[in-house]
């Protein structure tokens, strides 16, 4: 945003420019009068961004200043589109109201940094997602170290965390945060940064030693130990983050929780592509309709939504966590329960209960509203009332996080609750300007400032009844002028009469109407100015004083996580208690079944199509056969498949019931889908090449407890060189690797593997002719794909008869040339089986294509000839290897 030099410039200029100075990253809205003023570069930014008029308002240094401005009623919405758009907005206001003869510009300041991650409006966030800032920091020697902290600033919630940097995709994949707040140190030369993203740098380094004490002093600990142990990265990125936010707040730090150390130790690795492949928060297109979230948020909270997301995108690895949440659904929903109606009563309850974190985050910048006080009273009164209804069960087995909540929602804060009630009036004005926030009767001074207010304004009704008759004059009204403050007001025709009566005084007059004054009315005016002022300062100061004590209630913080857990066990329950969702046994080993299994997001799809049902599906993936070889034609449903098991895993680890009639899953340490097209055209790879970096990041990172869902690895390229890398890949995942895989293809051709790797299995997607036509059952079966269908779907695609004809000839061709249907004359290599899984890194793929003029080929081929791979032990297979590498 270009800003000239501020030199010559006018007085209100002068101003402008000191405080641009203040923060050059963000576009100033700078207050004259009703409207925000844009100048410079900053208004042709906005004018652009929001499509207003850029005018001009008077010269600096000789050229025309380019000026746009927005309206204060409709500012709100403004800032939201630009915000939305990633800009920051510095907000200067009046902080004078201009008085007569004043000379030179009003005073004002920088209130608040609008920013991306920094919001705490309801109207600029959305209610059931959060709104995260991430800093990112770097700290000494450890290169290879990040630290990441972030905030939601409208809850409160603060998380700290080191990792390598390679991990930090995944982490920014997690969060998605709204903002980024980079170290100066930070090295930023390859981290997977969004471009669009707004990313800002912190304006100064930190030592991890300063950024320690900033940590303490902002949480009011001596020692920073006292929160928990931080490495000097996460400590240096999370001072940094306090350090915005205060900025952002105009130098009040709002109320942020003690920051969680978290680690990602006991968090399932997902990495970008497989949430992206998964659509778990976010669909691929940027929508948040057809995702796994909006199936399974039966929440009925914002809150609850939230913590809901926050489970779903970091399932656990941790058996005890994911039972014990288990345990808390089961609990509400058993027999005895439903039959008493508990789920259902609780979820009306929590139906009225208000984002109070989102409240208290407002109470904490000073921008409460009266309703942000309404929620805190509303929510601690639904708290007691729901902990009655548990209490009710108190001595039956309740299981752990029942408990928990009941002790954290009871009685915590019942001064709190009881001083609200009594102090806010039943209806709530939309801002505290309005005043009638405190009820009558909390406090006698209020009640008597404002009777006298109410009195006064009587007096005055009356005064103008009596004058009427005594001037005669029925239009003879008394008004409240902005200027002269109340005045009797009669048409001009009567105005000289008047101007003759001592006791009035002419103050102005138009061309239709005469305003006079008189001693009673300025007496009166007086009154009533000096009581409603008096009453507007003393309710700001109980507003104030309540807010205080909100904010001095620690126990609210712990309230409202009670109550959104609590909306997530209800919303387990009620997908449990459909009969269709079942409870998952989650272990410590690596088994894995799913018996008839469905994709919720699809199924939820069909039923509101209202046509075909959805077809449900198992999967073994057992310790003796953990690898699975997917074939069947594109339509077939391989894909959703894929997806299905792998949303069931990250379901039950997330601790809720799983689409399926049961599920047993061997904890999964990371999952890794590569399921779909792969788009990355925006980031200039070529398919092939995404394709490929996707596969390394599988098989660099994978392991024995990881689960591998892949589909058509090898399509971005030819089909030789697409075998050969599918082929490889298969082997090393289920040789080396060892991780539970589903791997589906195109290529029949890796059938040739299923005798040889003795943990593979062979499934299919079942496909009928009926009349020439091919319908999918979308039901997976043992064994391979007997053809293709490659040409029926085209069919169906619409492909025009003259081209299917062709095609029908050319491939009954290329058929014959290869010497019989669906091999491509691939001789599969022995050398790749099982017998040689000991080999310490991927073989380099099997050339399927060994020209016949090489010499070695003859020699390749005669002692193949004499191996039966089946019949060798590895012993002998090495053995025979050696003897090979002699003879070549
Ligand atoms: P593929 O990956 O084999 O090309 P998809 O998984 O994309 O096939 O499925 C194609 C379509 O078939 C989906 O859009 C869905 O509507 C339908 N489908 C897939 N699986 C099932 C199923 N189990 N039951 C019913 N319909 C299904």
């Amino acid at each position: 945003m270009a800003v000239p030099s501020p030199e010559n410039a006018s007085p209100a200029m002068a101003q402008w420019f000191t405080l641009k100075a203040q923060e050059p990253d963000a576009l100033l809205f700078f207050r004259m009068g009703d409207f925000y003023e844009l100048f410079f570069g900053d208004a042709q930014a906005a004018s652009m961004a929001l499509d207003i008029a850029l005018t001009k308002r008077g010269t600096h240094n000789g050229e025309p200043i380019p000026m746009c401005g927005v309206p204060m009623g409709a500012a709100q919405t403004y800032l939201s589109r630009l915000i939305k758009r990633g800009f920051r907005v510095a907000v200067a206001e009046q902080l004078e109201q201009p008085r007569k003869g004043q000379k030179g510009p009003l005073k004002r300041e920088i209130i608040r940094l609008v920013t991306p991650g920094t919001l705490t409006e309801d109207e600029l966030l959305e209610a059931g997602r959060a709104n995260f800032l991430l800093a990112l920091a770097q700290a000494g020697r450890r290169r290879n170290c990040v630290g990441a902290a972030w905030v939601d600033v409208s809850t409160g919630h603060v998380e700290t965390l080191s990792l390598p940097r390679t991990e930090l995709a995944e982490l920014l994949a997690r969060l998605d945060p709204s903002e980024i707040l980079l170290d100066p140190a930070l090295e930023t030369k390859d981290l997977p940064l969004r471009p669009g993203a707004a990313t800002i740098r912190a304006p100064a380094r930190l030592t991890p030693e300063r950024a320690r004490t900033r940590m303490a002093a902002a949480y009011k600990v001596a020692q920073l130990d006292a929160l928990g142990e931080f490495s000097d990265e996460e400590a240096t990125a999370c001072a940094l983050l306090l350090d915005y936010v205060r900025r952002s707040q105009a130098g009040q730090l709002p109320r942020l929780q003690r920051p969680l150390p978290t680690g990602q130790a006991g968090v399932m690795g997902l990495d970008p592509a497989t949430r992206q492949s998964l659509e778990i928060l976010q669909a691929r297109d940027g929508t948040e309709t057809h995702t796994l979230l909006s199936t399974v948020a039966h929440t009925v909270t914002a809150a609850g939504t939230r913590l809901l997301a926050r489970w779903l995108s970091t399932p656990s690895t941790d058996p005890a966590l994911i039972t014990a949440r288990q345990d808390a659904w089961s609990w509400l929903g058993s027999e005895a329960r439903s039959q008493a109606g508990l789920a259902q009563d609780l979820r009306q309850l929590l139906r009225g209960v208000p984002d109070c974190a989102r409240a208290l985050g407002r109470i904490s910048t000073g921008r409460a509203l009266p309703r942000d006080l309404a929620a805190v009273r509303d929510t601690l009164h639904l708290a007691d009332l729901l902990t009655e209804k548990l209490a009710a069960y108190r001595n039956s087995a309740m299981p752990g996080a029942i408990r928990q909540l009941g002790a954290a929602l009871y009685g915590r804060a019942d001064s709190l609750l009881e001083r609200l009630t009594a102090a806010l009036a039943p209806t709530l004005p939309a801002r505290l300007e309005d005043g009638g926030v405190i009820a009558a009767g909390f406090d006698p001074e209020l009640d008597r400032l404002r009777s006298l207010r109410d009195d006064s304004r009587r007096v005055i009704a009356r005064l103008q009844a009596e004058l009427v008759g005594k001037y005669s004059i029925n239009t003879l009204r008394i008004r409240h002028h902005s200027q002269l403050g109340y005045v009797i007001e009669v048409p001009a025709s009567h105005g000289a009469r008047l101007k003759e009566r001592p006791e009035l005084h002419y103050r102005q007059g138009t061309a239709s109407l005469a305003r006079f004054s008189s001693e009673a009315l300025s007496q009166l005016d007086r009154t009533i100015a000096e009581a409603s002022e008096q009453a507007a300062t003393l309710e700001r100061h109980l507003f104030e004083t309540l807010a205080g004590h909100v904010l001095d209630t620690p126990a609210l913080d712990e309230i409202t996580a009670a109550l959104a857990e609590l909306d997530v066990y209800l919303a387990c329950e009620k997908l449990a208690a459909s009969g269709r969702w079942c409870r998952p046994k989650v272990t410590e080993d690596t088994r894995f079944t799913l018996r008839a299994c469905r994709h919720p997001v699809v199924e939820a799809a069909l039923e509101r199509q209202g046509g075909e049902r959805f077809m449900p599906n198992s999967c073994a993936l057992p310790p003796a056969h953990y690898v699975m070889l997917l074939t069947g034609p594109n339509m077939a449903g391989k894909s959703t498949f894929l997806r299905q098991t792998a949303l069931a895993v990250i379901l039950a680890q997330a601790g809720f019931p799983v689409p399926a009639e049961e599920a047993e899953i061997g904890v999964v340490d990371r999952l890794f889908s590569r399921v779909g097209a792969a788009d990355d055209l925006a980031r200039g790879r070529s398919t092939f090449m995404v394709e490929m970096t996707e596969t390394a990041a599988i098989l660099n990172q994978a392991g024995p407890r990881s689960l591998v869902v892949v589909d058509e690895i090898g399509r971005g390229t030819s089909t030789l060189d697409g075998l050969s890398i599918a082929w490889a890949t298969l082997e090393a995942l289920h040789s080396q690797l060892g991780a539970r895989t589903i791997f589906a293809t195109h290529f029949h051709e890796l059938g040739a593997l299923l005798g040889r790797l003795p943990h593979l299995t062979a499934a299919t997607m079942s496909v009928r002719e009926w009349e020439g036509e091919v319908v999918f059952q979308h039901e997976v079966k043992p064994g391979l794909a007997g053809r293709s269908w490659g040409l029926h779907v085209a069919r169906l695609a619409g492909l025009p008869a003259a081209v299917l004809k062709r095609a029908r000839r050319l491939l009954a061709h290329f058929e014959q040339e290869r010497g019989g249907a669906g091999a491509v004359g691939v001789q599969p290599l022995p050398l790749f089986t099982a017998g040689l899984q000991a080999e310490p890194h991927l073989p380099d793929a099997p050339s399927p294509q060994a020209a016949p003029e090489d010499p070695r080929h003859e020699i390749l081929e005669d002692f193949l000839a004499d191996l039966d791979p089946d019949c060798l032990t590895p012993r002998q297979a090495h053995e025979a290897l050696y003897r090979l590498q002699e003879r070549l």
